[in-house]
C-alpha cells in the first residue's frame, strides 16, 4: 500500500462494519465465512482473504439477500424510500438494483469535496443541465421530440429524449445549443462521447456555446478525441466522476487532473495485474459501498481497471484514499497483442491519438492476432490515414497483426447506449491475469 494514502479511523470502522455485518447477517455472503482468518486480523487482511461478489451473484441473491433478515424491502418500496431499477446492457451485464435516491444524492455530495470547481458551484439546488443517453438516466423518446418543460425534472435539464445519437439531425442539435444558453446550467453533466458530438458540430457551425461553471464527464471513459473535440468549444473546467449505479461515486477527478478517492462512501479493494501485463500499478478495483443500509455490497467488482498514481499524491493535497494517474477502460473491452500482452481501452486511445482527424473509432478483435478498426474521420483522404492507423496498431498489437481499417460515417454506442472503444470478440477471463 502507497505510504502516501491516508485513510480516517472512521474509514477502518466502516470497512469493518461492513465487513462483519456482512459475514454475520447477509445471506449474499454466508458462503464467505469460511474465507474470514478472524476478527484477530487487521481489516485489510480479512478484506483481502475474501472472494468477490459478481453482478451474477447480484442476480442470485436479489433483493433479500443484500440487506439483514429485519430489515423488510417490501417497506422501503412501499414507503418509495427504494425502488428497483434495471441497469441497460447486454444480457451478463444487466442487473437489477436496490436505488436509494437519498443514498445516492449524499454520496454524489461527498464526492463534491474532491474538485474544487464542484465544491465552489454544487449546492444541490444548482440547475444542471444533462446530456446522455436517456436509457441510462432521463426521459427517452424516440418519435416525438418532447418540449423543453417535459424533459424537465427537479433542477435538471435532459438535453436529448433520444435512445441513439445516429438520430441526432443538425434542428436537435441546435436545440441543445438554444437551451443551454436559455436554461443556463451551473454544471453540465455528460457522456463525454454525445458531448463530443454536439462539439464538433457546435464549432463546424460555428456557434456560441454557452459556458457552464464545470462539465462533469460520466458513464464512459473519454478519449483524447473526446477531450479534444470538447476543448474547442467549451473553456470550462472538466472533471470526470467515475461511479456505478451498484456502488455510487467511486471516484472524482479533481481540478489537477488526478482521482480521488470518495472515501467518505465506499472502500475500494486494489488488484494488480501481473508485470507482464501492466502491473503492479494497473489492475482492477473491487468496491464496498458505506451507509447504504438497504444494499449491502461487499468487494463489488465494478468490471473496471484503473491506474494507481505513482506518487500516490497530487499537489491539490487531498490524501482521502487512493489516488489514480488513471481510468483505463472496462474489463470486457481490454484486448490482447499478438504476443498475449493485455492492452487497456486507455493504452490503445493514447497510441492513436497521435493521429489528429479521428471523430470516433472502435476496434473489434476477432482471434489472436486479427484486429478490425471501424473509424469515422471527416479527413477526406483515407488511403494516408489508413496507412497512419495500420502503422500506429502495428507498433501496439505487433509487426504480424493484420489489421482492416474500414471508413464509417458515424460510430453507433453499443445497446447499452454507451460508446465502446475496443473489444475482443473472443472469450477473456480478467482474473487469468490478475497477480
Ligand atoms: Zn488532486
Amino acid at each position: 500500500m502507497n505510504p502516501n494514502w491516508k485513510f480516517s479511523l472512521d474509514y477502518y470502522q466502516m470497512s469493518l462494519a461492513a465487513l462483519e455485518t456482512a459475514l454475520k447477517e447477509i445471506p449474499a455472503y454466508r458462503s464467505w465465512r469460511i474465507y474470514d482468518p478472524g476478527a484477530s486480523y487487521p481489516v485489510d487482511t480479512r478484506y483481502e482473504a475474501m472472494p468477490f461478489l459478481t453482478k451474477k451473484d447480484i442476480r442470485e441473491y436479489f433483493p433479500n439477500g443484500f440487506v439483514p433478515p429485519d430489515v423488510d424491502i417490501q417497506k422501503g418500496l412501499d414507503s418509495g424510500e427504494i425502488s428497483f431499477v434495471q441497469t441497460s446492457g447486454t444480457t451478463d451485464d444487466k442487473v437489477t438494483n436496490i436505488w436509494n435516491q437519498k443514498w445516492w444524492d449524499t454520496s454524489e455530495r461527498a464526492s463534491w469535496k474532491l474538485n474544487a470547481h464542484a465544491l465552489r458551484l454544487a449546492t444541490g439546488e444548482h440547475p444542471e443541465a444533462i446530456l446522455v443517453n436517456p436509457l441510462n438516466v432521463g426521459i427517452a423518446s424516440d418519435t416525438n421530440d418532447l418540449p423543453m418543460e417535459k424533459r424537465r425534472l427537479a433542477r435538471f435539464l435532459y438535453l436529448s429524449e433520444r435512445t441513439s445519437y445516429a438520430a441526432w439531425n443538425n434542428a436537435h442539435m441546435d436545440r441543445m445549443i438554444r437551451e443551454l444558453a436559455i436554461f443556463r446550467p451551473v454544471i453540465l453533466e455528460a457522456n463525454p462521447s454525445l458531448l463530443a458530438k454536439l462539439c464538433r458540430y457546435a464549432f463546424e457551425s460555428k456557434q456560441n456555446v454557452f459556458q457552464p461553471g464545470l462539465i462533469v464527464l460520466t458513464y464512459e471513459n473519454p478519449t483524447l478525441f473526446h477531450y479534444r473535440q470538447i476543448r474547442k468549444v467549451f473553456s470550462c473546467p472538466t472533471a470526470s466522476s467515475y461511479g456505478t449505479t451498484e456502488t455510487g461515486y467511486v471516484f472524482m477527478q479533481c481540478e489537477e487532473g488526478k482521482f480521488h478517492q470518495n472515501s467518505e462512501y465506499c472502500r475500494v479493494d486494489f488488484q494488480p495485474l501481473k508485470k507482464e501485463h501492466g502491473g503492479p500499478s494497473l489492475g482492477r478495483i473491487l468496491v464496498t459501498p458505506f451507509h447504504n443500509e438497504w444494499y449491502r455490497l461487499v468487494r463489488f467488482d465494478v468490471g473496471d481497471l484503473v491506474r494507481l498514481d505513482e506518487d500516490g499524491k497530487c499537489v491539490c493535497g487531498r490524501n482521502s484514499g487512493l489516488v489514480l494517474s488513471a481510468t483505463e477502460g472496462r474489463c470486457v473491452n481490454v484486448t490482447l497483442t499478438c504476443a498475449g500482452r493485455l492492452v487497456t481501452s486507455r493504452e490503445l486511445d493514447i497510441n492513436l491519438s497521435t493521429v489528429d482527424e479521428i471523430d470516433e473509432y472502435k476496434l473489434e478483435q476477432s482471434s489472436a492476432c486479427s484486429y478490425e478498426i471501424h473509424v469515422a474521420s471527416r479527413q477526406p483522404d483515407k488511403k494516408q490515414l489508413t496507412v497512419a492507423i495500420k502503422s500506429i496498431l502495428n507498433k501496439l498489437y505487433g509487426r504480424e497483426a493484420k489489421i482492416s481499417v474500414i471508413h464509417e460515417d458515424i460510430i453507433a454506442p453499443e445497446s447499452s447506449g454507451k460508446y465502446r472503444i475496443s473489444k475482443a470478440l473472443f472469450p477473456l477471463k480478467i482474473e487469468d491475469y490478475l497477480e
